[in-house]
């Protein structure tokens, strides 16, 4: 394999929304994320998946605070992460970067289902792959779900995209606090006993066990989803 990178990509459904749109997606924003990936892939030996989140549609925790029943409303987050993955199946294919999008909740018309050996086939043969459903499990997010798939194909990092305007790990929150500084690189138990939050605790604890960095950016500035998958260290390095 020489020196190619196999790297995770997690990337928040709101990433996909925008304030310019109306929609719960925005064709736009999808199609230049998308432009970044395409021609980092050309440009550096890389082997992508990412796992795309559903904030911008459901949350399960929305549904549970109005007395839904967890399980049925994180089901409904997962589907909507499944909506998301087409539109960026779309757009990357639209880039001519052919992707398969594995899903972790089976439904064979729309995508085929998660199967490990197959992910690691898609990216041997330069497809990107996409994660939807997260895991498959409700009570988790996926950024674990991210953590998870990072770990079972053996990617060297994960990359987690931000969207709220935010570069990287701050000693304090950035908006809030005028001093805070933004860390190059912090370990995983400062983040856990900082409570400073990059992910929640269950994805950090997961990638601290099976040390896998991630790399948190900020995927909304142009330019940066390129780079990060480039291999440049900008953001914060949590490892
Ligand atoms: N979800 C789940 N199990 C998983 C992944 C996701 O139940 O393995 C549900 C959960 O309800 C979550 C929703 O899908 O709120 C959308 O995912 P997430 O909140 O992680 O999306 P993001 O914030 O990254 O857009």
């Amino acid at each position: 394999m020489g020196d190619t990178r196999r790297v995770v990509l997690k990337m928040s459904g709101e990433a996909l929304a925008s304030a310019a749109s109306d929609e719960t997606i925005d064709a736009d924003v999808v199609e230049r994320l998308a432009g970044e990936i395409a021609e980092a892939r050309q440009h550096a030996d890389l082997q992508l998946a990412v796992m795309v989140g559903g904030g911008n549609i459901w949350r399960g925790t929305t549904g549970a605070g109005a007395g839904m029943d967890r399980a049925t409303s994180d089901t409904m987050g997962m589907l909507g992460t499944v909506i998301n993955a087409l539109a960026l199946q779309d757009a990357l294919e639209h880039q001519g970067q052919p992707t398969r999008v594995l899903t972790a909740v089976h439904m064979a018309e729309v995508a085929e289902p998660y199967i490990r050996r197959r992910a690691i086939r898609h990216l041997e043969k330069d497809r990107v792959v996409i994660f939807a459903a997260g895991m498959g499990n409700p009570y988790f997010t996926t950024d674990t779900s991210a953590a998870l798939r990072a770990a079972e194909i053996e990617a060297e990092m994960l990359l987690k995209g931000t969207h709220g305007g935010v570069d990287g790990v701050y000693s304090a929150d950035p908006k809030v606090d005028p001093n805070a500084v933004r860390f190059e690189s912090i370990s995983f138990m400062e983040v856990v006993a900082q409570d400073l939050r990059v992910m929640d605790l269950t994805a950090i604890t997961f990638c601290k066990d099976n040390a896998l960095p991630i790399l948190v950016f900020d995927l909304m500035e142009p330019g940066n989803l390129r780079r990060a998958l480039g291999g440049e260290h900008i953001g914060t390095l949590v490892r």
